[in-house]
């Protein structure tokens, strides 16, 4: 597996300070019992809820965390303001932040996030240089009813047409069909497949002027220890987002070592 493969974690809202603290303490100490190559060969990124953050950041000095990689699930995409409750980007990386997940279903479902809003706080992030992992996926209904590829494409396009081409290399987009999500059962290898496929054109379609700046297209959706090696190696995927299977780190240590 090569050094740009992502295994992106999203603890969601879990895990307090403490308990992050502990959780890396447990990595660490997995990772010295691992060989080399279960860190050596992927970038692993750790979204954790704004409040752990500053502890993600610490306890990279422990033994083999140096090169996890920091991420939040949220950002606002004003630089400052009358905005209770929310972070900018510049916040974000001040704490030490690299990733940031935007469009996660979640937010658009639960917090009526609208693509517009998405693509707002997308244009933000990268300018402030943060890479970003923008969350795509039909829900089941428009799976059925044949539109995954024209929700897919509204989604994209959404964000890229604000984008200028230099920009879009620090996008990584993850697909996550909102029916895999939390289900316990993922797409079908051949499903993940085939929407990988449909995302890399539309995003060549962006990058006229160098195939490198084409953004990495990750999955998630119930990714767990039994099914990541078989998605892992799907020629048109680059990583994995993996939510609940991450929140026990002994499970989360059984992923790295499969892939
Ligand atoms: C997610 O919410 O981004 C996710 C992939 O969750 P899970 O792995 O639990 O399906």
């Amino acid at each position: 597996m090569h050094k740009d493969f992502f295994v992106v974690a999203n603890w969601k809202m879990n895990k307090n300070s403490a308990e992050t603290k502990a959780y890396l303490h447990e990595l660490s100490g997995l990772l010295a019992r691992c060989s080399f190559r279960v860190l050596k060969s992927k970038r692993v990124v750790l979204c954790v809820p704004f409040t752990s953050l500053s502890v993600l950041v610490e306890c990279k000095e422990l033994p083999y965390l140096s090169e996890l990689c920091v991420g939040a699930q949220n950002c606002h995409f004003s630089g400052s303001g009358a905005f209770t409750g929310e972070i900018s980007a510049n916040m974000l990386v001040s704490s030490g932040v690299d990733y940031v997940i935007l469009g996660h279903s979640e937010r658009r479902i639960l917090f009526g996030e609208t693509d517009e809003f998405i693509s707002r706080k997308v244009s933000a992030c990268l300018n402030c240089g943060l890479k970003v992992i923008l969350c795509v996926g039909e829900d089941s209904s428009e799976r059925k009813s044949g539109k995954t590829a024209d929700v897919i494409k509204r989604q994209i396009d959404s964000v890229l047409v604000q984008l200028e081409e230099n920009r879009i290399s620090d996008l990584i987009v993850a697909y996550e069909p909102v029916w895999a999500i939390g289900a316990g059962i993922s797409a079908s290898l051949a499903e993940v497949n085939e929407v990988a496929g449909f995302i890399d054109n539309i995003l060549k379609s962006y990058c006229t002027l160098s195939s490198k700046s084409v953004p990495k297209v990750i999955y998630g959706g119930s990714v767990s220890k039994r099914n990541v090696k078989d998605i892992a190696h799907l020629s048109g995927i680059d990583g994995v987002l993996v939510g609940r299977a991450s929140l026990n780190c002994r499970e989360f240590v059984d992923i790295l070592s499969a892939i």
